[in-house]
């Protein structure tokens, strides 16, 4: 078996990798690159490999950095499955045709307003090439083996991070590869730890926060505080949020913090009718969180809806305290940009970051305390307070990754450390090393290794491994 790492190499974004065995070829992920220009250039290269000659995809779970080159993959050619669990194949059918109508609004508004270099701005796929992709995905319960393509075969098990998140084991020519998928907390409110498998000959996994612990405080009494101070000075709280996963977890905390009168009476909105949708999904899929009926319920109650743009609009001309929680997450799309330019400016107000800022997104400049950030072409001031919580965050923190990775009995004879800025890569490796003597390594953007089998007795020593610099070392990126 044969690894190509496409994506998520020195950046958390764009997870995709590619298993080879023979002349079959199956796709781990197909996420989109966000952040950097260089890496969202990667979007529109062609793949090394034609979509057509893909057998099948296994997706981890619906995040767009994982899932949102479906669309592209399907136009492209690919007529094989998609693999996933029942509830990322429900998110994925909200989250993949909302992502094209947002590239095709977003291409239309630059044609409009003329800012874009392209003439004329083509989106990267539209709603209709999303609808495509979703014909194609094949849902599979979690903990049974199926087949994936012919010489291949795939187990899901709970990864934790969000609804129907995963952690895949694949087998093929007498060698298995475990793919963490994003691994989630030990001790999240919604979701339960992740799972383990106990053997691979391989791994590939994440290092979002390899370098970081979380804040050990509860995350309620940050948020409660921060909104508390900001309407106090009479503003606004925006918070950007991810539509999945972490908009659920906000309205969680917002109606524990409402019940426990702990929030001044003001309004809270949730400015994504896609987010409403996926807290729906809470309720459909309740073996798959920890949350109560009722949790469920009041979950759904703890922020008022914005589902047209017009109010969408009439939200920003509002200057009496409110908290607003919107889409994207880092700020590199979505209706939050609007609010962006509404609020930033004002230093009454705060934008509070609820989650990982990737490097080159908005959301890691103003973070980084610049004091303007560019929207459609126009330069807007930041003078709002500028906060994160990074605790919210439905990633493990280095000590959760350790932990999950100490759940092996024997260490994977190479484990391959993704989906991690380079700082945080390194970290991890380094605490692999110390905590459990495991070597790791992280690999880089096109590198090509073989996975040979493990010799099963105690015979002879395993063959020596090989890696291939590939593709991308060579390529302009
Ligand atoms: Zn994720």
């Amino acid at each position: 078996m044969k690894l190509t790492f496409l994506g998520a190499t020195g950046t958390v974004t764009g997870s995709r990798y590619v298993l080879t065995s023979g002349s079959e070829r199956i796709m781990v992920d197909c996420g989109l690159f966000q952040g950097y220009k260089a890496l969202r250039l990667r979007n529109r290269e062609p793949l090394p490999v034609a979509p057509g000659q893909l057998s099948a995809v296994v997706l981890t779970h619906a995040h767009l950095d994982h899932s949102g080159g479906l669309p592209l993959l399907v136009r492209d050619g690919f007529k094989g499955p998609i693999y996933c669990s029942e509830a990322t194949r429900d998110l994925c059918r909200i989250l993949l045709p909302d992502s094209g109508r947002l590239l095709e609004e977003e291409a239309a508004f630059a044609n409009r307003r003329g800012y874009s270099k392209h003439n004329p701005a083509l989106p990267l796929y539209t709603e209709a090439d999303a609808l495509a992709a979703l014909e194609r995905l094949t849902p599979v319960p979690f903990g049974h083996t199926f087949r994936a393509g012919s010489a291949f075969q795939a187990t899901l098990r709970h990864a934790g991070h969000i609804l129907g998140a995963a952690m895949v084991r694949i087998e093929a020519d007498g060698a298995s590869v475990v793919f963490s998928g994003d691994l989630g907390r030990q001790h999240d409110p919604l979701m339960a730890p992740p799972e383990h498998f106990e053997q691979s000959d391989y791994l590939v996994m994440e290092s979002t926060y390899g370098d970081r612990v979380h804040n050990p405080e509860d995350p309620a009494v940050l948020l409660a505080a921060t909104i508390k101070a900001t309407a106090a000075r009479g503003g606004v709280t925006v918070i950007p949020s991810f539509a999945v996963g972490r908009a659920q977890t906000l309205l969680y905390y917002m109606q524990r913090l409402k019940a426990a009168g702990e929030l001044p009476p003001l309004p809270v909105y949730l400015n994504s009718p896609m987010a409403a949708d996926v807290t729906a999904l809470y309720r459909r899929h309740r073996h798959d969180h920890r949350l109560s009926v009722h949790d469920c319920e009041a979950m759904s109650h703890a922020a008022t809806i914005v589902n047209s743009v017009e109010q969408s609009i009439n939200l920003n001309r509002r200057r009496l305290p409110m908290v607003i929680i919107a889409a994207s997450g880092m700020a590199t799309g979505g209706r939050v940009l609007h609010h962006l330019k509404a609020f930033a400016p004002d230093r009454r107000n705060t934008v509070l970051f609820a989650g990982f800022q990737a490097g080159g997104t908005r959301g890691a400049a103003m973070v980084d305390g610049t004091d303007a950030v560019k929207i459609h072409g126009e330069y807007v001031p930041v003078r709002a307070q500028v906060l994160q919580i990074d605790n919210l965050s439905a990633h493990a923190d280095q000590g959760e990754l350790l932990t999950w990775l100490g759940g092996f009995r024997a260490a994977p004879r190479r484990i391959f450390l993704t989906h991690g800025e380079p700082p945080a890569a390194e970290a991890l490796r380094q605490q692999i090393a110390r905590h459990l003597h495991w070597q790791a390594e992280v690999p880089g953007y096109g590198d090509e290794v073989e996975l040979p089998p493990l010799p099963r007795d105690n015979g002879a020593p395993p063959t020596s491994p090989r890696t291939t610099v590939g593709l991308g070392r060579s390529r302009p990126s």
